[in-house]
């Protein structure tokens, strides 16, 4: 029973990891997300439903568009089965309200975390309507869920710390550091990890996101006219806490 619903909810995942496609594609160059068919990124010929099945397409067609033979990129089917896999793991054991609550919750916490990571490597941007529903998602949960203090506190010092770091470092070296988008997000991660957990998370970024930069620089793949995203980093941290508490807590015992 608990393995028919996991293959149920792996089904379910992979159709809303084809949707997260058109939501990374298309979100932000401001375009319709459900009315218009996709296309082929590189002729523009709209697809047939059986060139949009989630992953299996991608197998069937080899990579290739079906009419102009172009590669489809790999990321397609990559985020696609990662949904896929994320919806098996949380998949509840049994079909009660408490359980599709939590599934519900987490699973768009991933997907909401796959489209920002996604798009901020694509555009160097935290798009301000994904941290709106991340927000509402969040917050809806903290409220039901968790102490008022605890959610709180952990909002305002997510928001706050990030934000007074940013202006000291925009004042004394004339640069913004980090951009408005990773601040909200913070904010909104806050909410959920509590005051404890966000210090962490801000910590582990910065550490996260130096080491990162650090081998770009190396490898010489970064310039300066064009800054690494620092999005990526805060979601690595962040899903690590939210998806492996007990994981986290012990790293975090290590440095407080
Ligand atoms: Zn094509």
């Amino acid at each position: 029973m608990e393995l028919f619903l996991g293959i149920y909810f792996f089904i379910f995942g992979l159709l809303i990891g084809s949707f997260l496609n058109v939501v990374i594609l298309r979100l932000p160059l401001k375009k319709d997300l459900i009315h218009k068919r996709s296309g082929c990124p590189h002729c523009g010929t709209q697809l047939k439903w059986f060139h949009n099945l989630p992953v299996l397409s991608f197998i069937f067609l080899r990579g290739k568009c079906a009419f102009c033979g172009e590669k489809i990129s790999l990321r397609y089917p990559v985020v696609e089965m990662l949904t896929g896999l994320v919806a098996f793991w949380l998949a509840p054991s049994e079909i009660s309200t408490y359980q599709l609550i939590q599934f519900f919750f987490y699973f768009s916490v991933a997907s909401i975390f796959i489209c920002h990571f996604m798009i901020d490597l694509d555009h160097h941007l935290l798009l301000d309507n994904l941290n709106l529903i991340l927000l509402i998602i969040v917050l809806s949960y903290a409220i039901y869920f968790l102490s008022l203090s605890y959610w709180v506190t952990g909002g305002m010092l997510g928001f706050c710390l990030p934000l007074l770091v940013t202006w000291l470092f925009y004042k004394l070296r004339g640069q913004i550091g980090l951009g408005g988008g990773d601040i909200k997000l913070y904010g909104i991660l806050g909410i959920f990890l509590g005051p404890m957990g966000i210090i962490f998370t801000i910590f582990m970024s910065c550490l996260v996101g130096s080491i990162w930069g650090l081998t770009m620089i190396a490898l010489n793949k970064m310039t300066k006219d064009r800054p690494m995203a620092f999005g990526p980093a805060i979601l690595v941290v962040a899903a690590f806490q939210i998806f492996f508490p007990s994981y986290a807590l012990i790293v975090q015992s290590w440095f407080f």
